[in-house]
């Protein structure tokens, strides 16, 4: 049987809003909003019309005002709210000191984001006491020496975890007792659940399924032919099954590189060369950072702007440049078909790992990947986007190709 975990999910209360109370005292408790370009207070003649809310304050929220909302719309349901203008540059600085808090109780903290994400205490609890302890200790030293509220959710999942902390907010900690996952998760509305997205929820809706108990204990089967083959991922979910690791700052959960053409692209030729090239840049920067991708990603967006994301386990984790290129196109030719013009492609890598935690330098496989580390090496020693390996290039028509570099990496 797996051990138990103790994840955290600490996630600061508005805290673009939080970050600007610090050098604004004599805003707390007024409705503000951080959002658009300039400030603006009550009675300005000088309205922001433009921009969207990036962040509430709870005195906002009262008014209905919730982030991603026009600034105009904002306004007219709160006359008396006070407009910042976002100062990102900021919110990065004291997000730092946030996570250097977290740093103190584990070394396993996965950011979500500047203002939020999960430690993974398994372990630790002799150091840092009860799972319960760590969080109402991180909570008052982040209040205490920082002057901003957090909520936090105490679980054995991160899915759990996450759920738990946005339930209470502001200055929230719930706690769900190993096994009793599924039974706190019951009563709530499905849009609580992450990953349960607007289209989703209305198919599941449509079934009479509201709760995460309804959608815990439907049979998969009849949720497989509504939603499609993720739905047994999505209700494990629901019944607070979540195995996935935290992981560590520094290794990210995908590496991407997509672009956006001025011109629709419909040549399969053409588009098949993007593809390559984006895979070698995705691979250049999983080397660059010392990580493999255990699967591999396309974006297309068609010029009706129909969007389609397709995702392949390698065979291998890897970085290399024709293993990401092989199974990229290969979902290319799986999901475009010639009538399709593309404005939007992407190459992702997921899943991704540090490479020395893997035996994966084996016969072929290692060879290959050193003949990429050289490419990247020449790409960086010669002023970069000149060289590509196999067909396409970056910029200028191919000058080197692998067997050029074969030599280099055989010594
Ligand atoms: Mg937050």
């Amino acid at each position: 049987m797996p051990r138990t975990r103790t994840i955290l999910h600490v996630d600061l209360d508005a805290f673009f809003v939080s970050c600007e109370l610090l050098r604004r005292p004599e805003l707390r408790g007024k409705p503000v909003v951080v959002g658009g370009g300039h400030e603006s207070h009550p009675g300005d003649l000088r309205q922001p019309g433009r921009g969207v809310v990036a962040a509430a304050s709870y005195e906002a929220r009262a008014f209905g005002v919730r982030s991603a909302l026009p600034l105009g719309r904002a306004l007219a349901l709160c006359p008396e709210l006070v407009v910042l203008p976002v100062e990102i540059a900021e919110y990065a600085r004291i997000s730092q000191l946030v996570f250097a808090i977290f740093a103190e109780f584990t070394p396993l903290v996965e950011p979500g984001s500047l203002d939020e994400a999960y430690l993974d205490l398994s372990g630790t609890e002799a150091l840092t006491g009860s799972g319960v302890a760590a969080a109402q200790l991180i909570s008052q030293r982040l209040d205490q020496e920082l002057g901003l509220p957090c909520s936090v959710g105490v679980a054995t999942s991160k899915i759990v975890a996450k759920v738990a902390s946005d339930l209470r907010k502001p200055r929230g900690l719930v706690v769900v007792t190993p096994g009793e996952e599924a039974e706190f998760l019951a009563p709530l509305a499905l849009e609580r659940l992450p990953g349960a997205g607007p289209k989703t929820t209305a198919k599941l809706h449509l079934l009479g399924i509201d709760t995460l108990g309804k959608l815990a204990s439907a049979p998969t089967r009849l949720l497989e032919e509504t939603l499609g083959p993720n739905a047994g991922a999505l209700q494990r979910r629901a019944q607070g099954v979540d195995p996935s690791p935290v992981h560590a700052s520094g290794v990210p959960k995908s590496i991407s590189r997509e672009e956006t053409y001025s011109q629709d692209l419909q040549a399969r030729d053409e588009l098949e060369d993007r593809i390559v090239i984006l895979s070698a840049a995705v691979g250049s920067r999983l080397r660059a950072s010392s990580l493999v991708a255990r699967s591999v990603t396309i974006k297309m967006r068609f010029a009706n702007f129909e969007t389609v994301t397709r995702r392949r386990q390698l065979p291998e984790p890897s970085c290399a440049d024709h293993e990401l290129q092989a199974g990229a196109l290969e979902l290319f030719s799986e999901s475009w078909s010639e009538a399709k013009a593309v404005r939007l492609l992407g190459v992702g890598g997921e899943g991704l790992t540090e490479f020395r935690q893997l035996s994966l330098f084996e016969e072929g496989g290692e060879r290959d990947e050193r003949l990429d580390v050289a490419l990247d090496d020449l790409r960086g020693r010669f002023g970069g986007r000149s060289i590509a390996r196999g067909t396409g290039s970056l910029d200028a028509p191919l000058d080197w190709n692998r067997d050029h570099l074969r030599p280099l990496t055989e010594r």
